[in-house]
């Protein structure tokens, strides 16, 4: 009997709960670690916000999947692996060894060039601490986008700043805009959303044709898009040229950073802390270690972290996890050079950007709805 740890719910591991649940494997002995019982799903948040769905809708329960998958799930958060002694420890003290290891925790925003850390410590500064909200882990911004809302409709003047010109800074921007447009009525001019990202952080990796309709729709919106570096100062919202930008609340779209516990574990990892995986999604350093999503970075063809590919890459870390438990031939997860990329533009209308190719309307809402909900759907048991 095999003991096979898998950790974090992320994209990845729900088609290793699948493959699980398909073809029950009386050989291996599967607990699932993660700190909820629910999978947020990030392409639907800023529909979320925007006010098109409910919370319920964006969400994944991981309970019945692993109980179809006769995985034992453990609610619980890692906090340190030794992967030379196959040993994990949970934030509760509790500890789990292995035989096989799974990881898909994913990513934590990178705070660090927005609120530098004070001694280790992010967001040590009481000015950011109680005006930054990080976009990750999406479960406490899930919770959190609520009181957001009540708080800058019942304020006579909102600033809210978006720090980040990535898709997901964008998606956001804009949802935010309408959802506070919307609940406010054209009434209440007071309240001002801003992105804040040097001109050339917007859209990185997109083609010039989607830049330009993003911001036509930026625009349109009324969001005002300052072209600078952003970071937190002690006093407030600093930009690159030394002025204080003012600022209710500060949402960090900043991109991914790897999670500190995994740095410190011993698996080859890039300088940056991401996991070195190759394309089988096996360590380069542990070959009982498989690792997919945001939290591994492949050395053959570098590609961006996205929900897409930790999608994709799901059935061949399913498969690959069983094939070395049983010494079978590993698989390959070859990324298309194109993903595709539907950018909610906050009413029900979005831009759809794949490769070169760029196009926009309700028609794309509706595409990027079916596909989600469809994506929450087919992970229902
Ligand atoms: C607003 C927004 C919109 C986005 N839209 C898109 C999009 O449209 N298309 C796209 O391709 N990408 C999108 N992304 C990027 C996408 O969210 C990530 O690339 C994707 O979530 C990565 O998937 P993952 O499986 O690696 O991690 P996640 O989906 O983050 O899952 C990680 C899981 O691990 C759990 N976990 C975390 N830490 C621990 C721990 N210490 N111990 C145990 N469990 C842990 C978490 O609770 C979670 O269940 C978006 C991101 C944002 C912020």
């Amino acid at each position: 009997m095999k003991k096979l740890v898998l950790v974090g719910g992320g994209h990845a591991q729900l088609a290793v709960l699948q493959a699980l649940a398909r073809q029950r494997a009386a050989d291996i002995d599967a607990v699932l670690v993660t700190p909820s019982p629910w999978q947020y799903y990030s392409g639907m948040l800023p529909g979320f916000i925007a006010g098109h769905y409910a919370e319920a809708d964006c969400r994944i329960d991981l309970r019945p999947l692993a109980k179809a998958a006769g995985v034992r799930l453990q609610l619980g958060q890692a906090v340190e692996l030794a992967a030379d002694e196959r040993q994990l420890r949970l934030a509760e003290g509790s500890g789990l060894d292995y035989d096989l290891l799974s990881l898909d925790p994913g990513s934590a925003t990178d705070l660090d060039t927005l609120a530098p850390p004070v001694a280790g410590a992010p967001l040590a500064d009481p000015w950011a601490a109680e005006h930054v909200l990080a976009v990750k882990p999406l479960a406490h911004f899930f919770a959190l986008w609520p009181q957001l809302q009540a708080r800058a409709l019942a304020a006579s003047t909102y600033q809210l700043c978006i720090v980040g010109g990535g898709a997901a800074g964008v998606e956001l921007a804009l949802a935010a805009a309408h959802a506070l447009k919307a609940a406010a009525g054209t009434g209440h001019a007071g309240i001002r959303v801003s992105v804040l990202a040097p001109a050339a952080a917007l859209l990185p990796g997109h083609a010039q044709g989607v830049r330009a309709r993003v911001t036509r729709r930026l625009a349109d919106s009324g969001i005002l898009v300052v072209p600078q570096r952003a970071h937190s100062g002690t006093d407030g919202l600093r930009l690159a040229d030394g002025r204080l930008y003012p600022a209710d609340c500060v949402i960090a779209a900043t991109g991914a950073r790897a999670l500190p516990w995994l740095e410190r574990s011993g698996l080859a990892c890039s300088d940056d802390g991401w996991i070195e995986v190759g394309d089988t999604h096996q360590s380069l350093s542990h070959p009982e270690v498989f690792a997919a999503g945001d939290c591994c970075t492949r050395l053959d063809p570098r590609f961006a972290r996205s929900g897409v590919h930790a999608v994709h890459a799901g059935p061949v870390l399913a498969h690959n996890l069983l094939a070395h438990a049983r010494g079978e031939a590993l698989r390959h997860y070859t990324p298309r050079r194109h993903s595709l990329y539907l950018i909610a533009c906050g009413p029900r209308w979005a831009i759809a950007s794949w490769g070169r190719w760029s196009a926009q309307g309700r028609w794309v809402w509706r595409w990027k709805d079916w596909i989600d909900r469809r994506f929450i759907r087919s992970h229902s048991v």
